[in-house]
């Protein structure tokens, strides 16, 4: 299978876009994909340090995590979620947030924010040096019950004081709303109820609002129904897609996405984290793969899609697992660099 590798490995590195000014070459693929009417640039927002690691049942040594995000930071992505600053007592693989925090390199040009599920939270995160942050919340009222205890109002009520905090120090803000395509406890969720939280989200100052499939529930048909509804309430530019792959879906819905205009899209190195909800099933969809279909499109991500494989394999071997990312299989199928 020598040859089939090398084939990967060698479409991973043309797919390599460096950040900063684009090549002539990027140039002419950007107006390919201009022509076909999908954005020209997609921001990526790697999540794997936090939702993915969180759904990781190995608690994962602080370095490890910090080595990650290093490592994460030198690939070009953009943004890289980092950690929670929620109790330990919920979330224990997140105990080590100030840490984590406080002992990862900043590259310039990098966002680097973490999520900040209360007033309590939002004040440690700054205490830890973070400069942005975010807010959680569901379009599935027994979710949201069922995973913050809370009801959504209940819940944007406190959004609504690290909102008021976060603008009174010119901190950013990013809001999620999950469960957008289906709850485990309730099904469908309307694209009205979506809407509705997601423009609460929006009006209480979040610059941007993240649209998650929390089940992975999603296809391209309800993506569509569900993004139009959000669009009438919220401009296009303040949308972001968070897919998970629990039924193989989420890069046909992030296409679906895109080809509606959405220009930010989540996404998990290697593909980590499960999914709580179903057994065995994958969670996040893989950055490998999100940027090795994007670079097919001609969309620039300014994201090395090899080094990003890297340091999948890096967190893979720390957490002696296989990789969930089709592209670093199909390119590394020993599981790992040599
Ligand atoms: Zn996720």
């Amino acid at each position: 299978m020598a040859g089939s590798c090398g084939a990967g490995q060698a479409a991973a590195r043309r797919g390599q876009a460096a950040p900063g000014p684009r090549s002539a070459r990027d140039g002419a693929e950007g107006q390919e994909s201009q022509a076909s009417g999908l954005p020209e640039y997609v921001k990526i927002v790697e999540v794997g340090p936090r939702d993915g690691l969180q759904n990781e049942k190995v608690i994962v040594p602080t370095d490890i995590k910090i080595e990650l995000i290093n490592r994460l930071s030198k690939t070009g992505l953009p943004a890289i979620e980092v950690t929670s600053f929620v109790s330990s007592k919920w979330v224990p693989q997140m105990a080590d947030h100030k840490e984590v925090m406080r002992g990862i390199e900043r590259h310039p040009g990098v966002q680097y924010p973490v999520l900040t599920p209360n007033l309590k939270g939002f004040h440690s995160a700054i205490a830890a040096g973070a400069t942005e942050v975010s807010v959680f919340g569901a379009a599935s009222e027994s979710f949201s019950k069922m995973n913050i205890n809370c009801s959504i109002e209940e819940s944007i009520e406190k959004f609504e004081e690290v909102a008021k905090s976060a603008r009174n120090m010119n901190i950013p803000v990013r809001g999620y709303v999950s469960c957008a395509l289906g709850c485990p406890y309730e099904g469908d969720i309307t694209p009205a109820k979506v809407a509705e939280v997601s423009k609460r989200l929006y009006s209480m100052g979040c610059y941007e609002i993240s649209l998650g499939d929390t089940i992975g529930v999603g296809t391209p048909g309800s993506m569509k129904r569900m993004l139009e509804a959000v669009m009438k309430e919220i401009p296009l530019s303040a949308l972001a897609v968070h897919c998970h792959d629990t039924y193989g879906q989420a890069l046909a819905n992030i296409l679906t996405a895109i080809q509606m205009g959405v220009a930010v899209v989540d996404s998990s190195v290697a593909g980590l984290g499960g999914c709580p909800y179903a057994k065995g099933a994958t969670g996040n969809v893989a950055t490998e793969d999100v940027i090795y279909m994007l670079n097919g499109l001609g969309i620039n991500t300014g994201v090395n899609l090899y080094t990003v494989m890297e340091a999948g394999n890096f967190i893979c071997t720390a957490l002696n697992k296989k990789t969930n990312s089709k592209v670093a299989q199909a390119s590394f199928n020993t599981g790992t660099i040599k």
